[in-house]
């Protein structure tokens, strides 16, 4: 085994967590190390979207490629018996430019040391973080964040038992005709026109779909959270009938994008000696799945926390040091509003889909800084069960008995 070197922080991955977290850590003058299986440079396979106020509140609204002001769902209760009528969001969405982000980061990690390697053994050896590579290269740090995604083996937590997944198949590709309006963003299109009986007793699945202009589309047949999960076959053909429902026809596929990642993974055992970033540290919001918000708004006040940690008091161990993070990063509040948000996504996958389609009418019928703070995940602990209440009361009886788990209508 050779040491390569020797860290304040080492992180492991290149995905967004990674470098959100090593970009803040690196403004605190920090000895930090970097390394992940390819070279933080390779582009993002994913496209990240976001509601453009949190980016907006964070200063950083150019990081987007595409807006849209004309943001809406369909969840068929509409004007007639198709449910034509769309719900407006009134609530700008945009997708980031991932080159742009992507080198933002990077920018300000320019004076990181970066190793292209495989972490395959994490020990704990003389009160620092030992990691083994498949190389049998060893860096040693005070403390090691692994922000390799929710597959990591090193991150220990809890079993409780199957794991729901949202799972979408999407194309960015031409069409016959326009497969949503002009400019417009649909975020659930969840219109059940063209399933049959049988199809509509099997786990729900809704559309979402943009306009990115020139001709081109993204649309995406995506299931908000199913144990085992919606297969990617099933999502395309559900796509292709609902496409074809309409007279929409695919005339080129420029880019296809196949998703499956864990909305309810557990958290971690919040005492461990490695900590954790991002889709590894179960980051991911439940209810929506989204999680770039959460990696900007909350890797500062970790960074800090490790700093300060790290400065003032160089006795600390990997142990300590992580437990400090862990506090900073799961603070009691986060770990509740988690809790709620699990607890709601338990309930909504028991429900069928017209069952869902009426929770989502009444979810969007909140005001908007509800629905919007819930999505976001940045409702005070006291606010966010006030909202919970609110929705509760102003549900029909069906979506009521749903939600207190007194009907399951998945059956
Ligand atoms: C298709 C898709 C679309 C999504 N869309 C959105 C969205 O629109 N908005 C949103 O907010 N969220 C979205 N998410 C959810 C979430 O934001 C993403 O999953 C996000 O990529 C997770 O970031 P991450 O950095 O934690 O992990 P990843 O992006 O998975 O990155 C993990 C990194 O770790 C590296 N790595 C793995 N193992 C090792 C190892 N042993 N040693 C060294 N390096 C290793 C990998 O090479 C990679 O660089 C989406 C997820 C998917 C799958």
């Amino acid at each position: 085994m050779k040491l390569i070197n020797t860290y304040d922080v080492l992180v492991m991955g290149a995905g967004p967590a990674a470098l959100c977290i090593a970009s803040e850590l690196v403004q605190h003058g920090l000895k930090v190390g970097a390394l992940a299986s390819h070279s933080p440079e390779k582009p993002w396979p994913n496209t990240y979207g976001i509601w453009a106020e949190e980016l907006e509140s964070l200063g950083l609204a150019s990081l987007l490629e595409h807006r849209w002001e004309n943001t809406v769902s369909y969840f068929g209760n509409g004007a007639n018996e198709k449910g034509r009528k769309s719900v407006s969001h009134n609530f700008d969405y945009g997708l980031f430019d991932q080159s742009v982000f992507q080198k933002a980061l990077l920018d300000k990690c320019k004076d990181l040391a970066w190793f292209i390697e495989t972490a395959q053994h994490i020990q704990y050896k003389d009160q620092i973080t030992e990691v083994i590579c498949t190389s049998s290269n060893l860096f040693r740090a005070r403390v090691v964040i692994d922000a390799s995604g929710h597959r990591t083996p090193f991150i220990k937590r809890p079993d409780h038992g199957a794991v729901a997944q949202q799972a979408a198949y999407g194309i960015v590709g031409r069409f016959s005709s326009a497969p949503v309006e002009k400019d417009q963003f649909v975020l659930m299109d969840f219109r059940p026109d063209h399933l049959s009986k049988s199809e509509l007793k099997e786990p729900p699945t809704f559309l979402y779909a943009m306009d990115f202009g020139e001709g081109v589309f993204f649309v995406e047949e995506t299931s908000l959270a199913c144990s085992p999960p919606v297969s990617w076959s099933k999502l395309k053909e559900r796509l292709f009938s609902r496409l074809s429902k309409r007279g929409v026809f695919i005339e080129e596929t420029i880019h296809e994008e196949h998703c499956l990642f864990p909305m309810n993974l557990p958290l971690p055992y919040l005492n461990q000696p490695l900590l954790a970033f991002g889709g590894s540290a179960s980051m991911v919001h439940p209810a929506s799945g989204y999680m770039v918000g959460a990696l900007l708004r909350r890797a500062p006040a970790l960074a800090k926390e490790l700093a300060n940690s790290i400065s003032q008091k160089p006795n600390l161990d990997s142990a300590k040091l992580a437990k400090r993070g862990w506090q900073v990063l799961w603070t009691p509040e986060l770990v509740q509003r988690h809790r709620l948000y699990l607890f709601g996504l338990q309930r909504l996958m028991s429900f069928n889909e017209s069952l869902l389609r009426n929770f989502f009418t009444t979810f969007f019928k909140l005001p908007k800084k509800d629905w919007s703070g819930f999505l976001a995940n940045t409702l005070p602990l006291p606010k966010l069960i006030l909202v919970m209440i609110r929705l509760f009361f102003i549900s029909p009886v069906q979506v009521k008995l749903g939600m207190i788990g007194l009907v399951s209508h998945n059956k």
